[in-house]
């Protein structure tokens, strides 16, 4: 056991920090000690339990941090490494075998499940209960996570580990979207639905992968500043603008050969749809309420039209990470102009700065970090 500080949820809606003591790794595991962890709208929606996962929990998936101590079978890290953490998956199944890791058929039970698969707790209170933990393969608004070996990504030393958390998931997520699922060519056209972190993040692949025509889409003057900023050559504020018309009237009449929905909002998709020109395809990448459903035109699906569903940027992280921070080091991916840095403390701020649209990007940094 650990003795370690964490963000607890035990009623809906609101972390509190207290102390929490956390199991010793045991095989393929490894304890990593948090420098920092970005907050995902997807920690909101099991916070407010939107998203069902077991109370009382420690939530945090955009961890980065150092790794202090790695259970037996362990082989490619060693205490000491540099770690960004991403989701876990078994490795084992037709998916994983075949790279699409984000597809494992293990998913649910790895990220979601709250303890090991045989059932063990990963963490307790004060007190000696449970807390639903490894959450998205981490739980990483901590001091300490106490994750699998394969979903930790070892990262370079000489790179500020408390910036790089949100690549191991929205910063994957949008721009995995853009370079491995939807591979737009040169000179192609894309409309980006939602310009929080992660269509910011297709916004700036978009603009790696060559598109000559970016579009971004979003309700918030600001964030469409920064899209602009980022690499997107035309913005539709929908407070003042029809989307549909103003990306036909950007296309000649055509439409765009690409578009990803970041919003999770069924009309916003429906309208990704329809911003397609023949045979255009689609990646829907929002997380909606659970019983959420899309009505689609059908006839006008017909031309050739394809939507798919992409989760984590069809990424295999211990390649797109490391992709990512090259890009970040060329200049070509400067996610660190969304970020805003909180203290573990300020974990309720920070959601609110989300939520209100202060801040694009909000990372937590546990105490020993300063
Ligand atoms: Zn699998
Ligand atoms: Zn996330």
């Amino acid at each position: 056991m650990r003795a370690a500080t964490a963000a607890v949820v035990r009623r809906p809606g609101a972390f509190e920090l207290e102390p929490i003591e956390i199991d010793a790794p045991r095989e393929h595991e490894v304890l990593v000690r948090i420098v920092g962890c970005g907050l995902c709208h997807t920690d909101l929606s099991a916070r407010d339990q939107d998203l069902p996962f077991k109370l009382p929990a420690i939530l945090g998936h955009e961890g980065s941090g150092i790794v202090e101590q790695v259970g037996a079978g362990v082989t490619r890290l060693r205490p000491g490494d540099a770690v960004v953490l991403s989701y876990a998956y078994c490795g084992d199944c037709e998916y994983c075998q075949d790279d699409r890791m984000a597809y494992c058929t293990r998913n649910a039970r790895l990220n979601f499940g709250g303890v090991r698969v045989d059932g063990s707790a990963l963490a307790r209170d004060r007190q000696g209960q449970p807390l639903s933990a490894r959450f998205i393969g981490q739980s990483a608004f901590a001091t300490h996570a106490l994750v699998l070996e394969s979903n930790a990504v070892r990262v370079p030393t000489d790179v500020p580990l408390e910036l790089m958390g949100p690549l191991g998931c929205s910063m994957q997520t949008g721009a995995g979207a853009v370079i491995n699922a939807l591979k737009p060519s040169r000179g192609e056209s894309i409309a980006i639905f939602g310009a929080g972190s992660v269509g910011l993040s297709a916004i700036m692949a978009a603009r790696i992968a060559g598109c000559a025509t970016i579009i971004a889409i979003d309700k918030n003057a600001g964030r469409l500043g920064i899209a602009a900023e980022l690499g997107a050559t035309l913005t539709i504020n929908t407070q003042v603008e029809d989307a549909l018309a103003a990306i036909r009237a950007a296309t000649k009449g055509r439409g765009v050969h690409y578009s990803v929905e970041c919003t999770g909002v069924p009309a916003v998709l429906r309208q990704a749809v329809d911003s397609l020109r023949a045979c255009g395809v689609c990646a829907s990448l929002g997380v909606a309420g659970h019983q959420a459903e899309v009505q689609l035109h059908m006839n006008g699906f017909l031309f050739g039209k394809t939507l798919r569903g992409v989760t984590e940027g069809d990424s295999v992280p211990q390649r797109f990470i490391p992709q990512l921070i090259d890009w970040w080091r060329d200049g070509t991916f400067p996610f660190d102009r969304l970020v805003s840095y909180f203290s573990l403390a300020q974990l309720n701020e920070a959601a609110a700065a989300c939520a209100s649209g202060l801040a694009i990007k909000a990372i937590v940094q546990p105490p020993h970090t300063g």
